[in-house]
């Protein structure tokens, strides 16, 4: 029985306790992988691997064929790496950030410079990440980056120095926290992975006088030589919650003096339906910021499929002909207020009043939007899943023919010819996996939906549960929609 002040606190354990009665698995006491995510220079040595294909992805993107399926950096960045990077979330958690390249160029960078300031206070929100997930989804539709591997070089170059120059600048993970839109992207999917970084024992915490885990250690006599970093998120171990600002680091468990934070499994997107205090975040009830990133994440993943079927040209050559505009700019700029602003306004906004009016809940209106906002999550990553996932399994093969091109450009074809008719899986073992995404998240979400409608209203739980449920049923009919629609098959040579 916990003895914390607030009551959700032993909500959120006899969530767990229900669903996982017996000791959760550990990642890092199993054979092979736990001795190598053990070893202090575990994440130097995943990451130089993608150090390596970030480069040449730069280097084919500057210098390769521009025709996008022939280029290693349009199909690595729009194919495989984001299909991938939401496969490995859903079956485990947010090892991409452990593996981030940019981060062990950072980590080379700061031997030498040490950054001398804090980032300010004002902007220690999500905002900007926020900003820059929505602009990075915009420039994406307005220059068709799937089709220009220069352009796609050029992010990943301006990626690799906007990281340099903010961590060179300011002091612990500031780019990771505050800017990062992979980042925030990776985080805030991972509040349903089954896996996430905690304490073993919260018995030993209790008696623990070091708090290595945040703090670090440092050489004897000295604050600057740093031997082992503590959490560069602000997060505290033992009062840690879930997978929100976690990039997977491990650095704590390099720090722990007494063997005590795992790689724990726990019952996926609980997180999202309790809401205790989280060390370095805070009451998710109380971040506006986090809340629309929730939303942005799940509105914006059905934005994202629908800017690629054919009813979006429909729509947009529609809007041009009706307002005069021809501007694409503009056009996609109306498409994104309707899509990222009053829609969920309109949808979220409608269901708080339904609630507040059926169930007689008393919370404001806004409390009850940011609080449903996070039951979303599952929804919106169920359409990441099935939108990447279907680029993903199409075009699973189309790395074998343009890496045996990059060989043969230059000279050396010790993989032999480029075999262009490889491409992908058919579309009839691709679509039932997206129809079981999208049912997936639909049941994630309508799962919290029930739980936070218990919470709120009691015996009228049904009445505060059938709005939500109706939003969610809303948005899982559309995804569905947008799945059979006919999909650009970008960045491969079915689609260009
Ligand atoms: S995780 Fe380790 S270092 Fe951190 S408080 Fe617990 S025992 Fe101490
Ligand atoms: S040090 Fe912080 S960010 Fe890194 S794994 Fe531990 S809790 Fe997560």
């Amino acid at each position: 029985m916990s003895n914390s002040p607030n009551p959700h606190d032993d909500l959120e354990g006899d969530l767990s306790e229900d669903l996982f009665e017996s000791a959760p698995f550990d990642l890092l006491r199993t054979p092979v992988i736990g001795p190598l995510f053990r070893w202090r220079h575990s994440r130097t040595v995943l990451a130089f691997p993608l150090l390596l294909v970030s480069l040449a992805m730069i280097l084919h993107g500057l210098l390769g064929p521009t025709i996008s399926p022939k280029n290693l950096a349009t199909v690595l960045t729009w194919v495989h790496f984001r299909g991938a990077l939401v496969l490995v979330i859903l079956i485990a958690g947010n090892f991409f950030c452990m593996a981030c390249p940019f981060m062990l160029v950072r980590n080379v960078m700061r031997r030498f410079i040490h950054p001398r300031f804090n980032w300010p206070r004002h902007l220690r929100s999500k905002w900007i990440a926020v900003a820059l997930f929505a602009l990075i989804l915009f420039t994406y539709e307005l220059f068709g980056l799937w089709s220009s591997p220069w352009l796609t070089a050029w992010i990943i170059t301006g990626y690799f120095l906007a990281v340099l120059a903010i961590d060179g600048l300011f002091k612990h993970a500031t780019f990771c926290k505050f800017l990062c839109p992979i980042g925030q992207f990776n985080f805030i999917a991972s509040t349903v992975s089954p896996l996430e970084v905690a304490v073993r024992d919260h018995e030993v915490c209790s008696g623990c006088h070091t708090k290595d885990c945040i703090r670090g250690r440092r050489a004897h006599g000295s604050d600057l030589v740093v031997l082992q970093r503590g959490c560069e998120l602000a997060l505290f171990l033992p009062e840690k919650v879930g997978n929100m600002d976690c990039t997977f680091c491990l650095d704590c468990v390099h720090a722990c003096p007494h063997d005590n934070v795992g790689i724990l499994s726990r019952p996926p997107a609980t997180e999202l339906m309790t809401d205790p205090r989280r060390s370095g975040v805070g009451y998710f009830s109380r971040r506006k910021d986090i809340a629309a990133l929730a939303l942005l994440f799940c509105f914006g993943a059905l934005l994202n499929a629908f800017a690629m079927v054919s009813p979006a040209y429909t729509v947009e050559t529609w809007l041009s002909h009706v307002l005069h505009i021809q501007s694409q700019g503009s056009i996609l700029a109306l498409l994104f207020t309707a899509f990222l602003v009053i829609e969920p306004a309109m949808l979220l906004g409608g269901a708080a009043w339904m609630t507040r009016e059926w169930a007689g809940v008393t919370r404001a209106w806004l409390p009850l939007v940011l609080r449903y906002a996070y039951a979303l999550v599952p929804l919106g990553f169920g359409m990441w899943l099935a939108h990447y996932g279907f680029h993903f399994f199409t075009g699973l093969y189309t790395i074998v023919p343009v890496t045996q091109n990059v060989f043969a450009s230059l000279g050396w074809p010790i993989l032999g010819e480029p075999r262009w008719m490889l491409v992908g899986l058919p579309k009839y073992v691709v679509e039932p996996l997206e129809i079981g995404f999208l049912l997936l998240g639909l049941a994630g979400s309508l799962f919290i939906t029930w739980h936070l409608a218990e919470e709120d209203a009691g015996p009228r739980r049904v009445q505060a549960f059938a709005p939500w449920a109706a939003v969610c049923v809303l948005l899982f009919l559309a995804s569905i929609w947008l799945m059979t629609q006919p999909m650009d098959m970008r960045a491969t040579m079915m689609g260009g």
